[in-house]
């Protein structure tokens, strides 16, 4: 099969030819005909995850229809449409007997310290793997994991967001923050969308989002239209955008982390969180259950799938460098069937 290798930390990332997977025991062969690029995955060639075992093959975001499967594996059959988790749990451990596998300490990741998905085929074990419904269209159905799975588990389970709560999404133009407030729109919430990119403002309207901002000062603007803040702030950025999210929160208000495209220490102002009573909480990840949940409302046509454009397994290198630039509007997605 094709798949696309990533050498070494800041090494070329380029196609190549590797052995088909063979499945065993409860093992799961999935052929996929596209997989997402991630933020982490530039940040893995970046060489920000130390436990990244080089040659890789990077990507983590699995979709497609069942191709093989192990003697012992019970609830899929050859042809079945599936998407899979962006790791293994363990299957043993406390978290994952209750449902919060995403939290596993024993799971391996795609794509760092295992072989992942910028692949023809990958091979998980069945408890990684959910159904997709036939209405999901393929693009979401391959982000279902990293993006919609992940922004819902950071939403409603992490951020306990309720229908009627004001949310503010922070890198609202790139490839999580665009399905971020599609996913925040379906729960019932005000959106105020931030980018630093003002030529996405028209497409993050066109999305749903009620206040699109795009000035630097992004808290202030928003202690303008709010009375004192909002409830929940999702930011999927990081050290550029952190301390202004913190600060566009009203008294009681929650702060979920996401993302961290510079991976330094960020400032905490404990002052301000004491006296105003906010709440930070990271949210890693997404579950089965999670997945489900996402791959309904895209199902139900409330999540529209925002991608940026589609490159072969040749052209993984320019697209790290456009996600870099900012010059993607939604997700960048490989194409592998070409
Ligand atoms: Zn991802
Ligand atoms: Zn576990």
């Amino acid at each position: 099969m094709r798949v696309a290798v990533m050498e070494g930390v800041n090494g070329r990332i380029h196609s190549a030819t590797a052995q088909d997977p063979e499945p065993e025991g409860d093992e799961i062969v999935i052929r996929q005909n596209l997989t997402g690029i991630c933020y982490r995955d530039v940040l893995t060639h970046e060489g920000f995850f130390p436990r990244a075992k080089f040659p890789l093959v990077p990507g983590h975001e699995v979709s497609g229809t069942v191709a093989k499967i192990g003697p012992s594996v019970r609830k899929f059959k050859v042809g079945d449409r599936v998407a899979s988790l962006i790791y293994i749990p363990c299957g043993k451990c406390s978290y994952c007997r209750s449902g919060k596998e995403n939290l596993c300490p024993n799971k391996q990741t795609l794509g760092e310290t295992i072989q992942g998905s910028y692949a023809e085929m990958v091979k998980v074990p069945e408890r990684c793997v959910v159904r997709v419904p036939q209405a999901v269209p393929e693009e979401l159905a391959t982000i279902s994991a990293c993006v919609t799975g992940m922004v819902y588990h950071a939403l409603s389970v992490t951020g306990q967001l309720m229908p009627g709560e004001s949310v503010l999404v922070t890198g609202a133009g790139g490839g999580v923050g665009a399905h971020a407030v599609q996913i925040a729109k379906a729960l019932g919430a005000t959106v105020f969308a931030y980018t630093s990119s003002r030529w996405k403002e028209e497409k993050l309207h066109q999305m749903g989002v009620d206040y699109v901002l795009t000035s630097e000062e992004f808290d202030r603007e928003i202690k303008g239209l709010t009375s004192g803040g909002v409830d929940l702030a999702l930011d999927t950025v990081g050290l550029p955008t952190f301390s202004r999210s913190l600060r566009s929160l009203k008294f009681g208000g929650r702060l979920v982390a996401i993302g961290n495209v510079q991976p330094v220490p960020v400032e905490l102002p404990l002052g301000l969180i004491i006296l105003k009573g906010n709440r930070i909480e990271g949210s890693i990840s997404s579950t089965r259950s999670d997945m489900k949940k996402a791959l309904e409302l895209s199902a139900k046509g409330e999540i529209k799938p925002v991608i940026s454009q589609k490159v072969d397994l040749d052209h993984v290198e320019e697209a790290y460098s456009m996600i870099k630039e900012k010059g993607n509007l939604g997700r960048i997605l490989i194409k592998l069937d070409s």
